[in-house]
């Protein structure tokens, strides 16, 4: 063990979240900081996701930051929905214009943190074992890092090769001539199915559950869009502060209910026609009213059936358990028409589930064989809570988070802990997060952790923690929340914790809405920091 000199900040992660942290703790506020990243480079989920038809779902313009004017006059994207290597080269961009690789420690994984309470200050240790000290640590991990690859028996004989998407290869994966297995059809899966079926001698498709998609229309952004985004990103940005999601659309202040069927048709179609997550801005109650859901799930189930040819692929991939939007609706290019393709197969393992892998592929429980020479596993994430556990945290009184979060996260409005004093969480559960477009609440979350902070040291407190009673509180309201939405009914979603055998069943975002969040959040630091106990 080398011991470090001690920081004022370490933060865990080098993606769009610690990126920003470190260039307001360090350049705002003057402290002395450093990120610690697993990877070795910057760029977080971006880093890991290079999967094929790695793309994001939020509009380019809209999936950046907005802190610095000077940024956003500078960077241009090509694409209505920037792809994985662009967004990389954003990231890389940013990271250079603020200089911030210098205080980033690349290639280091942290394995644990504990609390110091003689000293008031985090010790946090690295895989390689060295040890540093913070006055505060911010966990900047994200909500989708820690890769889900289900325990399937068999899964070491596997003669082929085998990719999880969240972990892909940095020199990518050639699938020609290759028999592929695809598990899983979530948003990863949906984006990655009509590529990998381009290049590869057959694709099988492992669907349990059926999904939504909306087409995303990706296309170049002509100039006229890219001179409008630049002299209008005040406005872009007012109304991404103004929506519930983050997005840079308003949601429309109609009922489904409002207008007649022809008329709902035709807002639907042209939704369709438009593309892309803004479709669910189409009425203001799918996602609170069960009847109103309906009329676009069906819409939407239409249109598979319609474009797919094979009646039996179109009857499974339409056959959708739960409500449109309840889990995390995906976008596509070509998904569906991907199974108009002779070398593609869609094999249903709700009704015949996958039993176990041999050296040559796939069993299912009726003992059908598939012969494949390669499998990726678009199987997902342990979600929100995943990436935190992963690294063993300790707090006041010798209190781990994992014992804390036995029965599921608990925060005060997922940016911190009863019990973990000064250590802040961005995006943590019990935030909008992963509800909203990313950028948006990752600003947010990391300007008020360095408003708070800049308050602390004014001030002279030297610790800050939420009282059990106001966690308690906000669980209350992040559940209250999620059940005046339709969003528990997908009773198998990743927000709910279900796709991982043994996680609590607690839903992790905060479904209020991104705005009402911002006004909570300020609220809370306007009224002295309620609900958190300062000391010192
Ligand atoms: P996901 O939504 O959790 O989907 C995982 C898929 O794998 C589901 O179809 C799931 O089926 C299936 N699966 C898991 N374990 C299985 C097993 N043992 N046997 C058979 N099937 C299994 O994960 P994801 O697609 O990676 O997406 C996660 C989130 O990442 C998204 O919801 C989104 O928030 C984000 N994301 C964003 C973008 C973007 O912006 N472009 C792209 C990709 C992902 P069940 O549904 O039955 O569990």
């Amino acid at each position: 063990m080398t011991a470090a000199p001690h920081l004022d900040a370490v933060i865990i992660g080098a993606g769009f979240s610690g990126l920003y942290q470190l260039h307001c703790l360090r350049d705002r506020l003057g402290l002395s900081a450093l990120v610690l990243e697993a990877g070795d480079g910057v760029g977080g989920t971006w880093y890991w996701n290079r999967y094929p038809g790695a793309r994001c779902d939020s509009e380019s313009h809209s999936y950046c930051y907005t802190f610095s004017k000077e940024l956003l006059e500078e960077w241009e994207w090509t694409e209505r929905y920037p792809e994985q290597p662009e967004i990389m080269r954003y990231l890389n961009h940013v990271a250079d214009r603020f200089d911030l690789k210098r205080d980033i420690r690349f290639g280091t994984r942290v394995t644990a943190a504990r609390f110091d309470e003689a000293a008031n200050r985090w010790t946090v240790e690295t895989e390689a074992g060295e040890r540093l000290t913070a006055t505060y640590l911010i966990t900047a991990v994200g909500c989708l890092s820690s890769a889900n690859v289900p325990r399937i028996p068999g899964i070491e004989s596997f003669a082929g090769e085998w990719y999880h998407t969240g972990q892909w290869p940095h020199g990518g994966v050639d699938f020609t001539g290759k028999r592929v297995g695809q598990i899983g059809t979530g948003s990863t899966g949906i984006q990655a199915v009509p590529v990998i079926a381009r290049q590869a001698k057959h694709l099988t498709v492992f669907q349990r559950t059926a999904n939504y998609s909306i087409p995303a229309h990706n296309a170049p952004l002509t100039p006229e869009f890219k001179r409008w985004v630049k002299e209008n990103h005040p406005e872009v940005r007012r109304v991404m502060h103004s929506t519930p999601n983050g997005h840079p659309f308003v949601i429309e202040d109609r009922s489904a209910h409002d207008v007649g069927a022809d008329e709902r048709e035709a807002i639907y179609e042209a939704a369709w026609a438009k593309g892309g997550l803004q479709f669910r801005a189409a009425f203001r109650d799918l996602l609170v009213d069960k009847s109103a859901n309906d009329t676009a799930a069906e819409f939407l189930k239409r249109k598979i059936r319609e474009i797919v040819k094979d009646p039996k692929t179109a009857a499974l991939l339409s056959d959708i358990d739960h409500p449109f939007a309840t889990k995390r609706p995906p976008i596509d290019s070509n998904y569906f028409d991907a199974y108009n393709r002779d070398n593609v197969a869609l094999v249903d393992v709700r009704a015949n589930p996958i039993e176990r892998i041999t050296p040559s592929g796939v069993v299912l429980r009726d003992g059908t064989e598939h012969a494949l020479d390669v499998i990726v596993f678009a199987t997902g994430f342990d979600a929100m809570t995943g990436p935190l556990l992963n690294i063993d945290i300790t707090g006041r009184d010798g209190a781990s988070l994992r014992g804390a979060w036995k029965a599921g996260p608990r925060t005060y409005l997922g940016l911190q802990m009863p019990g973990f004093p000064n250590l802040f969480t961005v995006t943590g559960p019990g935030s909008p997060s992963v509800l909203s477009n990313m950028p948006v609440a990752i600003e947010q979350h990391v300007e008020w952790i360095t408003d708070c902070i800049a308050h602390l040291r004014a001030e002279g407190v030297t610790r800050i923690e939420p009282t059990e009673e106001a966690a308690e509180r906000w669980v209350e309201h992040v559940n209250a929340a999620a059940n005046a939405t339709l969003l528990p009914l997908a009773g198998h979603s990743w927000y709910l914790g279900a796709n991982v055998p043994g996680k609590p069943r607690v839903f992790m975002p905060y479904a209020g809405g991104m705005a009402r969040y911002r006004q909570i959040c300020n609220d809370v630091a306007a009224k002295g920091y309620e609900g958190f106990r300062l000391e010192g």
